[in-house]
């Protein structure tokens, strides 16, 4: 018989309704002596099967759910199924890029398994004990992804560590990448080329998840001053010199993301414009001290809020980035401003954003939304899924 998680009284409400999470306070009973990654039953108080799961007993998420249905087994036809059908759906969605994010963990119904496609590689995050359970089937899925040449894996995100599991990286499938590979996004039929260092970047390399934010920026680039705060490879800072913007300033603090940001301005044909590294609070400040003033403002801190607990004091973070923004924006600027933290809700930021403007004694209006694109699926059942916010803002 296979091992058996019974809930609690009550707790049974959420998988119900295709919640795929079961934290550890849910749990009444485990039965059978599961290991890390094995399948689990999952039954409520009063016995009833409600689905299987994978089960992490070092984490707090102690079952994450694979399926609703009582019957369905889960082996390896199973995984490898749900990874190659939710690449299907991602083939046709982009015509105009080579890069898309494949796999989108709980939201593709493959808990813990991210996989960002950049041409013929694949990219994959295993982040939890189940993912690392059937990290063989899932690289094979992959690899047998039409044009696929290699499945490489980025395992070193903080998530494994609450699951217990160390970071691994390193080919899985097919041959050694190199160390760069160049990635193309067509933007209103103009192309650009992004250099993807995915065995050393931030993530896997590359911020699929920006791609409305790229389109958008290249439609009101044109005659703008504009400053990319926190700016990483310059991905918007390239976007807006290839469109006209007056000058580009890039702020990071990281060199070799700098670097990167350099190397994308080559092969683009386009000027770099100023760098500055330096930590993005300290620096804004600078910049606001010397008068220094922006027609279009870019603000896309990393995840300020890790998790629920830390959302006050990020909070306050991204307010005091965004009223320095709001400060440096000259009568007439847009500013887009992000907030990838999935604690803090659409509401709780337009707040914050709205606390810092009135700071600062600017009249900003929303003129557009900016979330996650269509390869970052949010699953009615999993609102959760939802992380990344952003407003266009315009002054008076
Ligand atoms: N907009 C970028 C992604 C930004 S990721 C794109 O589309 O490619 C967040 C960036 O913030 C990273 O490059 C990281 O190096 C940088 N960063 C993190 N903390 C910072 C800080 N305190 N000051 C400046 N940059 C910071």
């Amino acid at each position: 018989m296979e091992p058996t998680v019974v809930l609690r009284p009550g707790r049974d409400k959420s998988v119900r309704r295709w919640h795929p999470w079961i934290f550890s306070g849910g749990v009444a009973e485990v039965r059978g002596n599961p290991g890390p990654g094995d399948t689990v039953r999952v039954v409520s108080a009063q016995g009833e099967a409600l689905g299987a799961g994978a089960y992490s007993p070092d984490s707090q998420l102690r079952v994450r759910m694979w399926t609703f249905d009582p019957d369905t087994v889960i082996d390896e036809l199973f995984v490898a199924r749900r990874v190659v059908e939710s690449a299907q759906r991602r083939q046709r969605m982009y015509a105009d890029s080579d890069s898309v994010r494949l796999v989108f963990s709980e939201a593709d119904g493959v808990p813990g398994v991210i996989a960002d496609r950049y041409g013929e590689f694949v990219v994959v995050q295993l982040g939890s004990a189940g993912a690392e359970r059937w990290r063989d089937v899932v690289a094979d899925a992959l690899m047998s992804i039409e044009g696929v040449g290699c499945v490489y894996e980025r395992s070193d995100i903080d998530a494994r560590e609450r699951e217990g599991l160390s970071a691994r990286t390193g080919v899985l499938r097919g041959d050694t990448p190199p160390a760069e590979t160049i990635i193309g996004e067509r933007i209103d039929g103009r192309a650009y080329r992004f250099a993807v260092g995915f065995t050393e970047g931030q993530k896997t390399g590359f911020y699929l998840d920006q791609r409305h934010a790229r389109a958008a920026i290249a439609r009101v680039a044109a005659g703008r001053r504009v400053l990319n705060a926190f700016s990483y490879t310059g991905a918007f800072s390239v976007i807006a010199a290839a469109n006209g913007a007056a000058s580009v300033t890039s702020l990071d603090s990281s060199g070799p993301a700098l670097v990167g940001a350099r190397r994308n301005a080559e092969i683009n044909d386009v000027e770099v414009g100023e760098q500055i590294e330096g930590d993005a609070f300290a620096e804004l400040r600078t910049l606001r001290d010397r008068a220094r003033s922006y027609d279009l403002i870019l603000l896309d801190p990393p995840k300020l809020a890790q998790t629920e607990a830390q959302v006050d004091r990020a909070a306050r973070a991204y307010k005091d980035l965004n009223l320095l923004a709001a400060k440096l924006l000259a009568p007439g600027g847009i500013l887009m401003t992000f907030s990838c933290s999935g604690g803090m809700s659409p509401d709780l930021f337009q707040k914050v954003v709205a606390g810092a403007a009135l700071d600062a004694r600017r009249n900003l209006r929303i003129i557009g939304r900016l979330d996650q694109p269509g390869d970052h699926p949010v699953p009615l059942s999993f609102p959760e899924a939802a992380y990344l916010k952003g407003l266009v803002l315009e002054a008076e």
